[in-house]
């Protein structure tokens, strides 16, 4: 695939630059926004434009607004944070197209800044209309997508678009975003570990199936671990298991095994009496988790023996917490790993909500090489898929 970046596009003065950027933050009942990166994630692409002179249209989706308007999802608080962070003014449209939307970019000047309303106020953004691919699109000169949240979707504003406005490119997050990618999957130092954790293995059985092939240790945790360890033979109380998974389970140990590749296991946990912050709870091996007890956290023999696999690593690859670490009481297994994770000699890659959420609150965020912005995209790219979105801006289509 041959991608062009926003730096290799000539003349951006004066040129009306769609730039479909992913501003769907987490926002508290008032829509004050909670959580920015994301935002802050497109301003270098957002800046260079503005700085070239170009006039910049940028469009996001935000929620689920399901094809209707609802100023529940509009994209003011958004724009409004990000005027703050480039201390320039950022015009919020009313709409994504229509004539107050064409007045307002009539009278746009090189560097301004125009945000258009949520693109999912429309049926058309996720039924990938090309109609109203047309309508966003807006007569402009130039598209960049900047919004690798969102390319494993294959909606209007990421795929359809990118055949109707003439230049097409990529922006600096997407290129951060598809080069750490290239660093860890592609062409690792190795060792290569992969971590992976979160509730179930259904979710991430073709994250799994591709890994085994890939890297040269997997170490599992999380409520995925349980269908694994009950697949080993041990009992394993009330924990997370998926009955119908333990013989793929099982394919996945044998294939690690035939092929050299280790796979690590949690060897102790935490066990509760209730799914609940207050439950009674305490730490046991996995070989005598009590009947009708379920494991909601690995346990510090796991955290130490997962530190340990990080030893000589050369490139981490790390998706989904250890344990329910949204409950203080089962969140120090997801934390030590984030820690070893920061602290570790390696190329560090982590991707999905929770993960960087589990990083962020153990503090060592700045000591990972790179975090990714994407949940579903991150993990369609560890199942190694093409994204739609970035299939689309393949130039030797044009
Ligand atoms: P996922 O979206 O698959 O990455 O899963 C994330 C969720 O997995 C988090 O909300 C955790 O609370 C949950 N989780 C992690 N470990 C366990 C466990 N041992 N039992 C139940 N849920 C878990």
């Amino acid at each position: 695939m041959s991608i062009r970046y926003i730096d290799e596009l000539k003349d951006l003065k004066g040129k009306k630059l769609f730039v479909r950027v992913d501003f769907n933050v987490p926002q508290d009942e008032k829509g004050n926004i909670t959580e920015d990166t994301r935002i802050v994630g497109a301003v270098p692409t957002i800046r260079y434009a503005v700085e070239q002179g170009a006039k910049v249209i940028l469009a996001s989706h935000l929620g689920r607004p399901k094809g209707e308007k609802k100023t529940k999802y509009s994209m003011e608080p958004a724009s409004k944070r990000l005027s703050q962070i480039l201390g320039k003014k950022v015009v919020q449209a009313p709409d994504c197209f229509g004539p107050e939307v064409d007045a307002l970019i009539d009278a746009m000047k090189p560097g301004d800044i125009v945000m258009l309303e949520n693109v999912r106020f429309y049926p058309g953004e996720e039924k990938n209309d090309r109609e109203f691919a047309a309508k966003l699109a807006n007569n402009c000169d130039l598209y960049v997508n900047d919004a690798f949240a969102v390319s494993h979707r294959a909606h209007a504003s990421v795929e359809a678009i990118t055949r109707i406005i003439p230049t097409i490119s990529a922006g600096f997050l997407m290129k951060n975003e598809m080069t750490f990618f290239d660093k860890a999957m592609s062409n690792p130092v190795r060792p290569l570990v992969a971590i992976l954790g979160g509730a179930k293995v259904s979710g991430k059985l073709e994250v799994l199936e591709t890994l085994v092939n890939k890297v040269d240790k997997i170490v599992i945790g999380g409520g995925m671990a349980f269908t694994f360890l009950k697949a080993m033979g041990y009992s394993v109380g009330k924990s997370l298991v998926e009955d119908e998974l333990i013989a793929t389970a099982k394919k996945i140990m044998d294939k690690a095994r035939k092929k050299g590749v280790r796979l690590y296991l949690p060897v102790d946990c935490v066990v509760a009496n209730t799914f609940e912050a207050t439950a009674t709870n305490f730490i046991t091996t996995v070989q005598e988790i009590p009947e009708g007890w379920m494991a909601l956290d690995i346990g510090p023999a796991s955290a130490t023996l997962f530190a340990e696999t990080l030893r000589d690593a050369k490139t981490v690859i790390w998706n989904g917490p250890m344990g329910v670490f949204e409950m203080d009481a089962f969140a120090r297994g997801t934390f030590s790993v984030a820690e070893s994770v920061g602290n570790c000699y390696a190329t560090t890659v982590i991707g999905g909500g929770d993960t960087d959420a589990a990083v962020n609150k153990a503090g060592v965020a700045s000591k990972v090489s790179y975090i990714s912005t994407g949940g579903g995209a991150f993990l369609e790219l560890l199942e190694g898929k093409v994204l739609p979105g970035v299939k689309a801006l393949d130039v030797r289509k044009k």
